[in-house]
């Protein structure tokens, strides 16, 4: 499979070549970005609350777009590749991914990043906002935010993807003709078919979605159990509850993960919890007393 990440910051031209790119190697474009911006249009809390953080420049929560990535790769599951672009945007993103890949047999076969200045940037950010009128590309404070951002957790990603020798930069200046060329040029030479892929994601951790999942099962293993008890409908079994599960987990809102995660707060070792908080999130929640227990947002 050809997987290719598609680098760079906000404005590089990231969406433009991943559509050109998508049409010549016949790849799946999963932008997190579009997938965002599908929601806000569908009105879903979802996109309700992603709004309000794109809005403001900041990243949406890595288990979110974790989830729609994974959502994106089950749905396209005879795809011959996957062209991510805006994803992964955070290390832990970046390691999600390589896991959910190594599940499925395949791997990241190159990181292409578009280098451009800063300059360069905030013009076509502000030229796009009066094109599309997208609102996080018109206002000079959230362009800024959102740089800082990519500067702060995304480009990290250079030195993730450098040491497993993915990462080839391009030049993101000129007309896209010519970008599209050398970004063709690189895939014809640093693609490898035969690449061994390499587990490169450090064991998994206890990434929220997992405990969240557990959670549920747990709470509808519980019910369906009382239920049998009931109505003597005993051969349930595990693999139902985990159908249900799935189906529940496709649901997962912003708003679902922050009450589970508020209860499995109270369960799990107050640590982990407080570990994942300091990751994904700056606002402290205004009411909490100094020292209680931290919630996702
Ligand atoms: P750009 O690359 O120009 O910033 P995108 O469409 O990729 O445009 O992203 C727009 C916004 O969507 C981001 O500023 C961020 O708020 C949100 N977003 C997109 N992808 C991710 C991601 N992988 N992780 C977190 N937030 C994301």
């Amino acid at each position: 499979m050809l997987n290719i990440v598609i680098f760079g910051p906000p404005g590089a031209g990231k969406g433009t070549q991943s559509a050109r790119l998508t049409e010549k190697y016949h790849l799946i474009h999963l932008s997190t970005g579009d997938i965002l911006r599908g929601e806000i249009e569908s009105g879903s809390i979802l996109g309700q609350e992603a709004k309000l953080l794109m809005d403001q420049g900041l990243l949406v929560p890595d288990e979110i777009v974790i989830t729609m990535i994974n959502n994106k790769l089950v749905q396209n599951s005879n795809a011959t590749g996957f062209i991510f672009d805006g994803f992964p945007r955070t290390i832990h993103q970046a390691e999600a991914l390589d896991r959910l890949l190594y599940a499925k047999g395949t791997g990241i076969s190159m990181t292409l990043a578009l280098d451009i200045s800063n300059e360069e940037l905030i013009q076509r950010i502000i030229k796009r906002g009066e094109e599309l009128g997208r609102t996080d590309d018109q206002d000079l404070d959230t362009i800024s935010k959102r740089i800082t951002e990519y500067t702060s957790k995304t480009a990290p990603l250079k030195e993730y993807y450098s040491k497993q020798k993915k990462f080839f930069a391009i030049r993101g200046v000129g007309s896209i003709d010519e970008i599209f060329n050398s970004l063709c040029m690189a895939v014809e030479s640093h693609y490898n078919p035969g690449q061994k892929q390499v587990y490169s994601a450090p064991p998994l951790p206890a990434v929220l979605p997992s405990v969240l999942a557990e959670k549920q099962v747990k709470k509808v293993e519980k019910k369906v159990a009382a239920k049998a008890a009931t109505k003597t409908t005993k051969k349930l079994t595990k693999n139902v509850v985990k159908n249900v599960i799935k189906k529940v987990a496709k649901k997962t809102t912003k708003k679902t993960v922050k009450k589970a995660a508020k209860k499995t707060a109270k369960k799990l070792p107050a640590k982990k919890v407080i570990s994942k908080k300091k990751n994904t999130s700056k606002k402290a929640p205004k009411k909490k007393a100094a020292g209680k227990k931290k919630t996702r947002r």
